[in-house]
This record gives structure tokens, C-alpha cells and sequence, in this order.
């Protein structure tokens, strides 16, 4: 196998999205437009409800999909197809907008803490359109792996010791997966050439071969075929996200990620229209 190092550190940038929800965004940002097939990436986090009580009221998308994963806090989802539910601590919502949903997402507490990330997965072309889909995953859905030496994965898409993730039947052919991992142990994973990886650590530190990754980093890796991530002196929980590049041209206009200008043009009407 060949270990992927480094290749760039992404350092949390502060940033303000929905109505002024306070969040963490890794990219995009300037000089980082998307990390492919990734569109992006959010860690939001605060025991301050003044930071996320405002939520993300009513908003379309279309060309790709988000993925909420949740470590405290409950948000309650809402769209113009009749779907409706509560996604809690420790469960995940990987939503397929496809040809187009309009949702909302709003905290369901007044206080306490809410943390959790929001990732974006590019859709291939031929499936940009195609019709939305959800999986809601429970927490207690979620399979996760206990080894002998203590690590433990919560497997959310991807294999792991042959146990199957959460998520299924996605494009890009991703892996999604939280793992805490013992003080200078070493977790390793097959990610195949061609796949983009990214290593988010949010306890602890890591470091992947001499090269570390603070706590609230993300770390892209450079090519080969397996990511190797080492805990630091405190172990670390990070997560392992990968998937397989898609090569295609990225035409975005804030909720939409279509392939050309034409496309997003025509998304914007049929939105404005209500076609969605
Ligand atoms: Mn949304």
C-alpha cells in the first residue's frame, strides 16, 4: 500500500450561513473553489444558542447532495415533498437534492449545545436530475466497529472490517466514517487512486506519518492508496471522508452545482417558477 501524506492543511475558517448561523467553514474559500467530488464542508459547534437559534429557513438545492452529521443538538428538517423528522446526536441525514428540493433546517432546542458538520457531495452528471432522496439514519442504525487495541468507528458510508456502512447506493462510492482512536495507535484505510480523502480532527490531535493535524483542522491527502492517521498523546476522534473523483466541469451558483452556466440559469427559473 501507499500512504497518502499531506498535501494541505485547511485551517477552520469563521463564517456565518442561513440566517446567521455561526459555523466553521473549510473550503469553499478562496484558492479552494471545491475538493472533488466535495463541494463542501461546515463544522458548526456552540454551546450559545445566539449562534444557531436563527437556522437555515426555507432554501432550494439542486446537482448534488448534503450530508448532516450530528454530535449534540437536535435540528428538525422540513421540505416541499411532505418529508419532515428530527435528526438527534449521533444520527445522519444524507439528502440526494437531485433535481430539487426546497427544505428548512431548524434547531428544536433554545439552548444547549449543537454541534455537528454539514458536508456537500457533487452529483455525476447523469444523476444531477434525478428524483431527491433521503436516508435518515438513526444513531442506533449507525454499525460500529470495536477493535481489541480500543479504537472504535462509527461506520457511516464505507466498509470497515467487513461491516457495512449506514449510507448506501451514493455515486460517488463514499466513505464517511468517525473514528476515535487510542493515544499513539494507528488507523489505516484503503482509499483507492482516484478518490479524493479528507482527515478532520475534532478531539485530540493526529498526525499522518511526522505531519500533525491540530484539533479543529482538516487535512486533504495527497495520492495513494491507503489513509494512515496516528493518534496523538491525548488519542484523537476525527473523521475519514473520501470519495472518488467525478472529472466533470463544476458550474455553482450558491444552492445549485450544475455542469454549465445554461443549467444553472435553467435552475434558477424552474426555482423562481416553482418547479421544484
Ligand atoms: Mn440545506
Amino acid at each position: 500500500m501507499a500512504e497518502r501524506a499531506i498535501l494541505h492543511i485547511l485551517p477552520p475558517q469563521p463564517s456565518s450561513d442561513g440566517a446567521g448561523v455561526k459555523l466553521d467553514r473549510y473550503f469553499p474559500v478562496p484558492g479552494i473553489v471545491a475538493l472533488d467530488p466535495f463541494l463542501m464542508l461546515d463544522a458548526f459547534g456552540s454551546e450559545s444558542a445566539t449562534d444557531y437559534i436563527a437556522g437555515f429557513p426555507s432554501h432550494p438545492h439542486r446537482g448534488f447532495e448534503t450530508v448532516t452529521y450530528m454530535l449534540a443538538g437536535r435540528m428538525r428538517h422540513r421540505d416541499n415533498a411532505g418529508n419532515e423528522g428530527v435528526l438527534g446526536p449521533g444520527g445522519v441525514q444524507w439528502m440526494t437534492a437531485g433535481r430539487g428540493i426546497v427544505h428548512e433546517e431548524m434547531p428544536e432546542q433554545e439552548e444547549g449545545e449543537m454541534r455537528g458538520f454539514q458536508l456537500w457531495v457533487n452529483l455525476p452528471a447523469r444523476d444531477k436530475m434525478r428524483a431527491p432522496r433521503y436516508q435518515n439514519i438513526e444513531p442506533e442504525d449507525i454499525p460500529e466497529v470495536t477493535r481489541p487495541d480500543g479504537t472504535k468507528v462509527r461506520v457511516i458510508a464505507g466498509t470497515v472490517d467487513g461491516v457495512a456502512g449506514a449510507v448506501t447506493e451514493i455515486a460517488v462510492a463514499p466513505v464517511y466514517l468517525d473514528v476515535a482512536l487510542p493515544a499513539g495507535l494507528t488507523f489505516r484505510h484503503g482509499v483507492p487512486e482516484g478518490h479524493t480523502a479528507l482527515v478532520q480532527v475534532f478531539q485530540g490531535s493526529a498526525r499522518v506519518g511526522s505531519q500533525p493535524i491540530a484539533r479543529g483542522e482538516l487535512a486533504l491527502l495527497g495520492d495513494g492508496d491507503e489513509a494512515a492517521v496516528t493518534a496523538g498523546p491525548e488519542g484523537a476522534r476525527f473523521l475519514l471522508i473520501a470519495g472518488q473523483r467525478l472529472n466533470e466541469p463544476v458550474a455553482r451558483y450558491g444552492p445549485f452545482v450544475m455542469n454549465t452556466k445554461e443549467e444553472i440559469m435553467q435552475a434558477i427559473a424552474d426555482f423562481q417558477s416553482g418547479r421544484f
